[in-house]
């Protein structure tokens, strides 16, 4: 224990290497997202995510978007904790018939406008998990999707450009 504790003192701090250009990029598609969401809802987009059965690698790169990394919220996009404070569901996995009922009732609270985005692979059409009996299959097979980001995972970059085409004048929210 006294060697470990001496070791740890000796060490020089264990830091992480200054983000790659490439992270960059990706903090300027996020503003450019926030910019498109003042045009669009004249405030900042909420998101909420919805794992309908997914295996986790989507949720891990969904939650990078809010690591020290990438911190996102600094350009106002919030992930929330209720579908009612929604705009976005983001949803992920191959819907297990488990979580069918969990996504349609999540779907009926989120208020109209709204957009629906299916996230991976799985999420598109069951994906490695298609035919399975404990899944029903893509996301579109249990609400209306209005954009699929696919990837097994989506990096955080694919998931930005995926929102920022919801976001330009072209994509209009859906009116259910
Ligand atoms: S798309 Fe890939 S990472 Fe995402 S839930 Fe399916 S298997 Fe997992």
């Amino acid at each position: 224990m006294r060697k470990l504790l001496i070791e740890s003192l000796m060490r020089a701090p264990l830091t992480e290497p200054a983000p790659e250009p490439a992270d960059h990029a990706v903090a300027e598609l996020a503003a450019s997202l926030e910019r498109a969401a003042r045009r669009r809802l004249g405030r900042s987009l909420a998101i909420r995510e919805v794992d309908a059965g997914s295996c986790n690698g989507c949720e891990l790169e969904i939650h990078a978007l809010n690591n020290a990394f990438y911190d996102l919220e600094r350009f106002g996009i919030r992930f929330v904790a209720s579908p009612r404070h929604a705009d976005v569901l983001l949803v992920t996995g191959p819907v297990t018939a488990n979580m069918r009922e969990a996504l349609e009732r999540t779907y009926a609270a989120t208020p109209d406008p709204k957009w629906v985005v299916a996230v991976g692979d799985c999420a598109f059409d069951g994906g490695l998990f298609a035919g399975s009996y404990a899944v029903v299959g893509g996301v579109a097979k249990v609400v209306p999707v209005d954009l699929h980001i696919r990837g097994c995972p989506p990096s955080p970059a694919d998931l930005l450009r995926g929102l920022l085409a919801l976001l330009e004048p072209h994509g209009s929210p859906a009116k259910r």
